[in-house]
């Protein structure tokens, strides 16, 4: 009996495996679909100046409208789409929608000259050899000045090619586009060889916004960034900003930039041109 149940036991393990298999492999055959047939799109988050209260740029998050499944977010195909391959394409198709819609904002609206749009680059993304020619052709392409783009990598990407990193950020910085490391404090780098690397900005991650009301240990932590930031010259966005009391720390703290629910969701396209057009003004 025991062996019987043992059986069945195995049976019930291995279809779950075999579903769970099944239901990877056609997520990744649909997002092959879905980059083809007009299913993704991005939306766009303000990003504030504390000092200011004005919107300066707008972060480029990809969502999937994937025809049976409704709204599907990046959390759940980014990692897959890196595994097998399909970032690169994905990469490119954002890098490509990113400047036309931009450039697009420039046309029609003057209050948009100064915008900074940026754009996320994932780890293996960021290993490809022709990423950084890839994005100066866009931006040729599509007319864009480089000063209105920013990419977003977290420090684990760079870290992880640190050679071929210096070269790539630098040739980037040169053509006038901005960098910006991602998800700051929640990699493995060590803190000194920051220098190292052209940068522009520095995001703290949203788990430290998160936790800061909470403890003076975590306001220290983020004062230590926000510090180690400006000696290395770069400016601080804060990711996640949800709470008048979490804006003012950060403010009090130095950190020029937020970002986060406090302010705004992202938005769609349209919503964002309604903001352009001065129709609507983000509620603060
Ligand atoms: P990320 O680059 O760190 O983006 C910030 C994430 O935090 C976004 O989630 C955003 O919607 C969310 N967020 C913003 N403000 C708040 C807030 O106040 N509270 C909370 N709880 N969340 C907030 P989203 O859009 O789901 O994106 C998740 C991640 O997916 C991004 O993290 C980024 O790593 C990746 N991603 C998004 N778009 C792209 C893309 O076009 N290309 C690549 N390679 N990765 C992308
Ligand atoms: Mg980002
Ligand atoms: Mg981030
Ligand atoms: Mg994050």
């Amino acid at each position: 009996q025991a062996k019987e149940a043992g059986r069945d036991k195995m049976k019930v393990f291995n279809r779950r495996m075999l579903d769970k298999a099944m239901q990877a492999m056609k997520l990744e055959s649909d997002l092959r679909a879905g980059i083809l047939n007009d299913e993704l799109y991005l939306d766009y988050q303000p990003i504030y100046c504390l000092e200011s209260k004005e919107v300066v740029g707008f972060e480029a998050l990809i969502r999937w409208n994937h025809p049976e499944r409704g709204l599907v977010m990046p959390g759940e195909f980014i990692p897959m789409a890196e595994e097998s391959g399909l970032i690169f394409e994905l990469g490119r198709w954002v890098i490509t929608q990113a400047c036309r819609e931009v450039k697009s904002w420039l046309n029609k609206y003057e209050s948009a000259t100064n915008m900074v749009v940026s754009i996320n680059i994932s780890g293996r993304q960021f290993s490809q050899p022709n990423l950084v020619d890839n994005i100066l052709s866009t931006l040729v392409e599509y007319h864009l000045p480089p000063k209105n783009l920013k990419i977003e990598i977290t420090e684990t990407a760079i870290m992880e090619r640190a050679n071929q990193a210096v070269e790539m950020l630098t040739k980037l910085q040169k053509a006038g586009v901005l960098v910006s490391i991602d998800d700051f404090g929640t990699g493995y780098s060590s803190m000194s060889n920051l220098q190292e690397f052209p940068l522009d900005q520095l995001k703290i991650d949203i788990s430290f916004v998160r936790r800061l009301a909470e403890s003076p240990e975590n306001v220290e932590i983020v004062k230590a960034i926000i510090n180690l930031a400006h000696n290395l010259g770069l400016y601080v966005v804060a990711e996640g900003v949800e709470t008048e009391q979490q804006e003012t720390l950060l403010r009090n703290m130095g950190c020029e930039f937020g970002q986060g629910f406090l302010f705004s969701k992202p938005m769609k396209l349209a919503k964002v041109e309604s903001f352009l057009n001065g129709d609507i003004s983000l509620c603060l």
